[in-house]
């Protein structure tokens, strides 16, 4: 049964009153009425697989989440200058997540506010503004977090690289020069933040930050070759800089091996964002950071944050974490992501148009090329199939400097059911797609 208003009248409303600069999903926009687990249903009752979304970490809806927050907002929710068991217990736990030296949290409300702080604190901390980032990043909403963000100050609408950013080619091993051999990935991949530090010290400049996605999203689901994260910390380190993991994306567990991301690299970061997944929907967003940055920021001037680690976001924080643990989702991530992995695969048998097919986890991408040999970018085709799988009932994106990657984020409790179902479409539509040929 319809209600409120249609999709058009929606679209045309959208129009009248809200910023233009904000995009819908799909040449025909779907209207979503509910969601429940890996699952949303539309306006007409129609059930989409939802493999995209990564903020609905647990699944649409999770009751444990929702009525943590109902609970919480029933009772009490106030800012963070009162005292709340809430804000200290969920710290403990978050930061018990954590390698040792990461001790020390702050509550924001978006994963934008969390990078503008960590940027606040890497400038308190070193004394420097410069930043050397990955190509195609993207880090934030704010003015200064789009100067970090290629992706944005690159593409239409951006006034170009700022004079302290300096970017570093994506570790992308896929696109890597044919002569590099495989085990040498992570270091000359380093190179080229060897170069941007050189580059930096014959202007009279030295980093104060180097800022990456533990796996980079926004290029296309980039897997950093082993050892990258390493050497690069490392160089910066030596030059007086910090190095901060944006766990945005990758965070909570959903690569499965570890919580973070940035482990599977074998590094610490000295600050590390979070968001998305945090509250499995409710805005909110955090840091942590060491002991001895924390010290450094407390320069007398305060960082409050209105909303920020109030008693019911901390209560929907810690939902998630307690679900996480208590339902083993860590090693469903992983177990399903293994799973997905070896279907995709198997496509890559049987479409020439896979050039690439990586994941760790519940984190996953699908490359498709024109031609395996020159590694050509299937923008096109990658689109069509976008619309054949969403046409068939499933939800995923396209995404890379050439958005040719298939991207998908499904929730931590996606099932083998759910990745047969997923695969399956993912199938039907390339074959449908090819079968129109171009
Ligand atoms: N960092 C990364 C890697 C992101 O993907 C995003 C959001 N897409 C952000 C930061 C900003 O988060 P938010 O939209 O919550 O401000």
């Amino acid at each position: 049964r319809q209600s409120g208003r249609s999709r058009p009248q929606i679209v045309a409303a959208r129009k009248a009153s809200l910023l233009p600069n904000l995009s819908i999903s799909y040449s025909e926009p779907i209207k979503f009425v509910r969601g429940e687990g890996a699952w949303l249903i539309d306006d007409r009752g129609r059930a989409y697989l939802d493999c995209f979304n990564n903020v609905c970490h647990l699944g649409h809806a999770h009751p444990d989440v929702v009525e943590a927050i109902a609970r919480q907002a029933a009772k009490l929710n106030t800012n963070t200058r009162y005292l709340h068991d809430a804000i200290v217990t969920y710290a403990e736990r978050l930061t018990a997540t954590l390698p040792a030296g990461l001790s020390v949290a702050s509550f924001a409300c978006s994963g934008s506010e969390a990078n503008s702080l960590m940027l606040r604190m890497a400038r308190t901390h070193t004394g420097r503004g410069e930043a050397i980032v990955l190509d195609w990043a993207y880090h934030g909403t704010t003015q200064e977090l789009i100067e970090l963000s290629p992706y944005k100050y690159k593409r239409k609408g951006g006034k170009g690289r700022p004079a302290h950013v300096f970017e570093a080619t994506i570790p992308d091993s896929y696109r890597a020069p044919a002569e590099w051999p495989v085990d040498e990935h992570a270091k000359r991949f380093a190179e080229s933040v060897a170069e941007q530090i050189a580059d930096m010290a014959r202007q009279g400049r030295a980093p104060g930050l180097f800022l990456a996605e533990s796996i980079p999203s926004v290029a296309g689901q980039v897997f950093l070759p082993d050892g990258y994260l390493g050497e690069v910390y490392a160089m910066v380190r030596a030059a007086g800089g910090i190095c901060a993991a944006d766990e945005v994306q990758v965070g909570f567990g959903r690569v499965g091996s570890h919580w973070w991301a940035f482990e599977t690299q074998g590094v610490t970061p000295d600050i590390v964002t979070m968001g998305k997944p945090i509250g499995n929907g409710h805005p909110m967003a955090a840091l942590v950071t060491t002991s001895e940055i924390a010290a450094s920021f407390d320069n007398g001037m305060e960082y409050f944050n209105t909303f920020g680690g109030n008693p019911v976001s901390c209560a929907a924080g810690l939902a998630v974490l307690d679900v996480i643990e208590r339902d083993g989702l860590r090693r469903n991530a992983l177990e399903i992501g293994d799973y997905l992995m070896a279907r995709f695969k198997a496509l890559q048998d049987r479409y020439d148009i896979i050039g690439d097919v990586r994941g760790q986890g519940l984190f996953l991408g699908i490359e498709l090329v024109e031609d395996r040999k020159s590694k050509a970018p299937a923008t096109r085709l990658a689109r069509r199939i976008n619309d054949g799988v969403r046409a068939r009932g499933v939800l995923i994106g396209t995404e890379g400097p050439y958005d040719n990657v298939l991207k998908m984020r499904p929730p931590m409790i996606f099932s083998r059911a759910n990745a047969d179902h997923l695969a399956g479409v993912l199938d039907e539509a390339m074959a449908a797609v090819l079968a129109e040929g171009a």
